[in-house]
């Protein structure tokens, strides 16, 4: 049988911050394990990453032709990712996933941000960075990072 924490006041809104990646999905198994222990509520969160769209020279006169698309499809996957968490929240955001995920935990009131990481070292690393890194770093709430293993 599964033991529910008896303080509930403490843990009652869970972020799942959400790349739609095979990290993110097993950072959810974790969330909806912590969820059901802290009779908790999850709040799924996406962000399109408008900067790195720009970076990428993908603008074109009358606008950016992948924004749509890439709007589209993070609709389309959060709406299997909310059918798998029940009763829930869902969110998309545009704009840069590391601060964006830190300051929608505080608005969204928030106590724990739950993610997934690749941890990349070396090169990697250094190219691509790390969001979960950022986020543990700037964060005001817990974050619990979940890792893949080989
Ligand atoms: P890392 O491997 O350390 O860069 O972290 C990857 C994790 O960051 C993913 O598993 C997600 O939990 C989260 N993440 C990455 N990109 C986004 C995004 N655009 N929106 C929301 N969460 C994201």
């Amino acid at each position: 049988m599964n033991a529910v924490i008896k303080d509930r006041s403490s843990l009652s809104r869970i972020l799942v911050a959400t790349d739609f990646s095979t990290q993110a999905e097993l950072a959810l198994q974790w969330a909806l394990r912590m969820r059901d222990a802290f009779d908790a509520r999850l709040v799924l969160l996406h962000v399109i990453d408008i900067f790195s769209l720009a970076e990428l020279s993908c603008r074109a006169v009358g606008g950016d032709p992948l924004l749509p698309m890439l709007r589209q499809e993070a609709k389309e996957n959060m709406r299997s990712w909310e059918a798998k968490i029940g009763n829930g929240e869902a969110l998309v955001r545009e704009g840069s996933p590391r601060p964006v995920i830190v300051e929608v935990a505080v608005e969204l009131e928030c106590q724990m941000i739950v993610m997934g990481t690749h941890g990349r070292s070396g090169l990697s690393h250094l190219l691509l960075g790390s969001v979960a890194e950022y986020v543990v770093r700037h964060s005001k709430v817990p974050v619990l990072t979940v890792r893949l293993q080989a």
